[in-house]
């Protein structure tokens, strides 16, 4: 069997790894930091099966610049870096069409829709399997017009077989008595679940990936670098050239592989989470607060509320302005929730300008392959995406059309 080596120990990475390993094949993962040292530590956990509609929808355009200059708005950009992202903003914008919208959600259902499953068979066998809950997924609507908004795309979902019922907030607040009049309208999604832990989730599938003989090098790769053998990547000041190679970097993914030719229009779009630690109550259902597009979610001992979007680059710090509104986001939804302390955190969702994954093999190679780009749905779709990669890499095809996350699209 082979010897492949992966770059980046996300959702991605890591599904991949131990994928490829139940195949029998040798397998070293690379990173940085060390497993869910990117967006897979501190994500919402939500397994949003459903969740099948891009940030890109016809709104966005008419309503940017009120939104950026709307400090209670969930989009934000650090301005000085606004001049290095003028192409791929205009590349980004001109995917706000009903019929992009409506290209991405078939698209994405087959990754996206098995989700529970694809993360069960994943973790079976591992201390991973009991961090996975399934559970509704509901998205909160304080008005019905709000909800009304939305209707179209939920008419949307339900014709591509997304399940779901839209009750009363009266009613919800019977199921989850954290929300008892909070919410005029709430969508409860069937066939979703949370990942109770992300960060310690992918830690775990990666400690069991090591007990079983994996090896994981915690180390900087530099750039890619074709040689004779095939593509490679730099390291340590040597290249290693593998017999495959995965590259699943997520928001680091385009300056990697843009040192082996391959121009992605991709940007990160910065999120963020607060966590209350030690709460006095907690919610039933990870919750979509729609009006603020952040997701409260719990999780083992605390609260996570997560969301933003924030353009500004990989490497600017975090800025306390949505750190700030998420805390009085959550302080107006839950008044009587008591906690020990809030944490923040700042995180790197991978995005290209079309919104949808870049899987497959990179282009005029025959050793390499691409894993990244799943923007706010990666660690609903990783372990699917990484299962995807270790079946090609074995010469196998997909059993879902890969032709929407063809690494050569671009080109
Ligand atoms: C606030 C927020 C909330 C979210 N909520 C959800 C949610 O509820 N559900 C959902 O499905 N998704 C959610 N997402 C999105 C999801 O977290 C990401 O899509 C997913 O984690 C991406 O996984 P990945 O493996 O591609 O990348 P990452 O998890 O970012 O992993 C990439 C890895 O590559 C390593 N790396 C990078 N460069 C190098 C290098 N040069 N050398 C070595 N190693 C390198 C990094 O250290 C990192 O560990 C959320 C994201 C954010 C920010």
């Amino acid at each position: 069997m082979p010897e492949v080596h992966i770059l980046g120990a996300g959702m991605v990475g890591i599904s991949t790894a131990v994928w490829l390993q139940r195949a029998g094949f040798s397998v070293t993962v690379i990173d940085r930091i060390g497993p869910a040292g990117g967006a897979s530590y501190g994500n919402a956990g939500v397994l949003a099966a459903g969740s099948i509609i891009p940030i890109t929808t016809p709104a966005l355009p008419k309503n940017a610049i009120g939104m950026l200059l709307n400090k209670t708005s969930p989009l934000f950009i650090r301005w000085p870096y606004l001049p290095k992202m003028i192409p791929f903003l205009a590349n980004y914008l001109s995917h706000c069409t009903e019929k992009h919208v409506e290209h991405y959600a078939r698209s994405m259902v087959p990754l996206l829709s098995d989700t529970l499953l694809q993360h069960r068979e994943l973790a079976s066998g591992t201390d991973a399997e009991s961090f996975i809950c399934g559970h509704p997924y509901a998205f909160g609507y304080h008005t019905i017009e709000a909800f009304n908004g939305d209707l179209k795309w939920w008419d949307l979902r339900a014709q591509l077989g997304i399940r779901f019922d839209v009750i009363d907030g009266k009613d919800y607040g019977v199921i989850d008595p954290l929300f008892p009049d909070q919410f005029e309208k709430v969508v409860l999604c069937h066939d979703h679940g949370r990942i109770a832990d992300p960060g310690l989730y992918i830690k775990t599938l990666a400690n069991h990936f090591v007990q079983q003989g994996g090896k994981l090098e915690i180390k900087q790769v530099s750039r890619l670098v074709k040689t004779n053998d095939g593509m490679g990547y730099a390291i340590d000041g040597r290249v290693i050239t593998p017999e495959c190679l995965v590259v699943s970097t997520g928001a680091w993914s385009r300056d990697l592989v843009s040192t082996a030719g391959l121009k992605v229009p991709f940007e990160t779009e910065r999120g963020y989470h607060i966590e209350l630690v030690s709460p006095s109550k907690e919610p039933v259902n990870s919750m979509m607060v729609a009006s603020g597009k952040f997701v409260i979610t719990p999780l083992t001992g605390r609260i996570r509320a997560a969301g933003i979007v924030e353009f500004g680059g990989l490497e600017l710090p975090e800025n306390a302005e949505p750190i700030e509104l998420l805390k009085s986001q959550v302080r107006a939804l839950l008044p009587d929730v008591t906690f020990e302390r809030i944490d923040p955190w700042l995180g790197h969702r991978p995005a290209p300008a079309d919104s949808l994954p870049l899987i497959g093999q990179l282009p005029n190679t025959n050793n390499c392959w691409l894993g990244f780009g799943h923007q706010h749905v990666g660690l609903t779709g990783g372990a699917k995406t990484g299962r995807i990669i270790s079946e090609l890499i074995q010469g196998r095809p997909a059993d879902i059309d890969m032709t929407p996350f063809n690494p050569a699209r671009f080109h």
